[in-house]
């Protein structure tokens, strides 16, 4: 990721060029962990674009963090970051939560395994603001010693259907906990957030408090019953940073790391 490349898409972007004017290049970076994607044996990081978006929409700056397994390399990133991005992205190994593998659960590259696993770890422990998506929900839980829910579909009674088919995007409903810092950010009660995932956070980690739950009781957001900003969503705002409601995430997120720098 090239800063300046990122600045003139954002100019380009209708109604963008305005907002990171306004806020400069002195907006706490955000790092971001990647995905690997294993293409003719080749292995590549990616992320998608919107992630980048909405951090640069909220203010801050987007710093990648490929995955290595350098010894120094997390605590290195994490001393050049001001907040933490937890991607979305395929499984990780039950094994980590004591299960065997659902035949439905498809694993993450061990390459990104091993690193996110200690990244999450490592930010927690530090107290970096963090804001995990979808599968960095799902990261965190793990990685703070919880366990998953492998398939929606078979472990919860009546679920809704909490997968997408094709890009159109799945909605349901969620209820945010009164009292919750998520409920601080986006009110109590009702939220239409989309869905795309079929697992869910089964037992919360130490140190993790449900924040908001679907309908059919699927665990839709939990957070961190410490002081710290460490917040977890199973929906992508990212995706739909147009809604003030989900966009003020990622500035919750912005301002806990300015606050922090
Ligand atoms: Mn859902």
């Amino acid at each position: 990721f090239q800063a300046e490349d990122g600045i003139r898409d954002v100019e380009r972007s209708r109604g963008l060029g305005d907002v990171y004017k306004r806020q400069g290049m002195s907006g706490p970076r955000i790092g971001l962990n990647c995905d690997v994607v294993t293409q003719g044996g080749k292995d590549r990081v990616t992320v998608p674009w919107v992630y980048l978006d909405a951090v640069q929409r909220a203010g801050g700056l987007p710093t990648l963090l490929p995955p290595v397994d350098a010894e120094g390399a997390v605590a290195a990133y994490l001393a050049g970051i001001d907040g933490l991005v937890l991607i979305g992205g395929a499984d990780y190994d039950p094994q980590l939560y004591g299960q065997s593998v659902h035949p439905n659960t498809k694993l993450v590259a061990e390459r990104r395994q091993r690193f996110d696993m200690r990244l999450a770890k490592a930010a927690a422990a530090a107290g970096a603001p963090t804001l995990g998506i979808c599968g960095g929900i799902q990261l965190l839980n793990v990685a703070l010693g919880g366990a998953l829910i492998q398939h929606i579909a078979d472990a919860v009674p009546e679920a809704l259907t909490h997968t997408r088919s094709g890009e159109a995007e799945r909605f349901h409903e969620v209820t945010v906990a009164g009292g919750s810092r998520l409920a601080g950010v986006v009110g109590a009660g009702p939220l239409e957030v989309n869905s795309s995932h079929h697992q869910a956070i089964g037992e919360p980690a130490p140190g993790l408090a449900v924040a908001a739950r679907a309908p059919d009781g699927v665990v839709e957001a939990v957070e961190g019953t410490g002081e710290t900003f460490l917040l977890g969503v199973q929906w992508h705002p990212e995706r739909l940073a147009d809604r003030p409601e989900h966009l003020a995430l990622f500035q919750a997120l912005v301002a806990a790391a300015e606050r922090r720098r």
